[in-house]
């Protein structure tokens, strides 16, 4: 018990100090963007378009961090899941990219679901996060959507480290983590949102080959 407290603690922490770190650089961050617009007329124009598509991606992942920060209230709308997918990549793709990862996507039906659209938006994150991190040496994510009877299916397959039987049948379970720097809270809450919208997770693995993992969300 007294080791369960301590990892709370220290979550809270970092959670905490997380967000801190990123309501101080929104600041700066705005003040460049506007310094920037003013000087226009003196910067290359391609180097203004590189340098104000990449402030805007620092906004992108700063605000993100601050979202996931705030306790939320659930809010359950109908959704393009498709359109969250999509918001998801690119928030993803500075990371994927600085870690020499391809991520394919592939729709093949994307529909309507009745979700809280920043819990499902946490669920693709923490699954593609994770599937960054059985690459180390980078590769490649699969993402796939399309529909399977009444629901939408999203898989997320890597061809990575992969997971052992023991691993596997505890997932979900709280601080399990074979991450030196892990907190194994991430698939607890991943099982928690998609029971939440009455969906399911179906993850398959293999050491040395790497994991699948599939998403169910019931389509509206
Ligand atoms: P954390 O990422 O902090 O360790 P998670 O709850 O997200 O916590 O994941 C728990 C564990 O499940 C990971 O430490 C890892 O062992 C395993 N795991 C999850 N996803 C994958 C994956 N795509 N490939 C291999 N192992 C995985």
């Amino acid at each position: 018990t007294e080791e369960l407290l301590r990892n709370t603690e220290k979550l809270v922490f970092a959670g905490q100090l997380a967000v801190s770190i990123a309501h101080e650089v929104k600041n700066p961050l705005t003040t460049v963007k506007g310094m920037l617009q003013f000087s226009n007329e003196t910067v290359n124009p391609h180097h203004y378009n590189l340098i104000m598509s990449e402030l805007e991606r620092m906004n992108a992942i700063v605000s993100e961090f601050i979202i996931l920060g705030k306790p939320q209230a659930v809010h359950f709308r109908e959704e393009q899941c498709l359109a969250i997918l999509d918001e998801v990549l690119s928030i993803f793709e500075i990371q994927s990219v600085m870690n020499g990862i391809t991520v394919k996507r592939k729709v093949e039906q994307g529909l309507t679901i009745r979700c809280d659209r920043n819990q499902i938006k946490q669920v693709f994150l923490n699954i593609l996060k994770n599937a960054m991190e059985a690459l180390p040496f980078g590769g490649e994510i699969d993402v796939h959507m399309d529909i399977l009877d009444t629901f939408q299916r999203i898989r997320f397959s890597d061809n990575g480290e992969g997971m052992t039987d023991q691993v596997l049948q505890r997932i979900g379970e709280p601080f399990l983590t074979t991450r030196p720097d892990g907190n194994g809270l991430g698939m607890m809450i991943v099982q928690k949102i998609i029971d939440s919208h009455k969906g399911r997770m179906v993850i398959t693995s293999e050491v040395g080959v790497g994991t699948a993992v599939e998403v169910y969300l019931p389509v509206v």
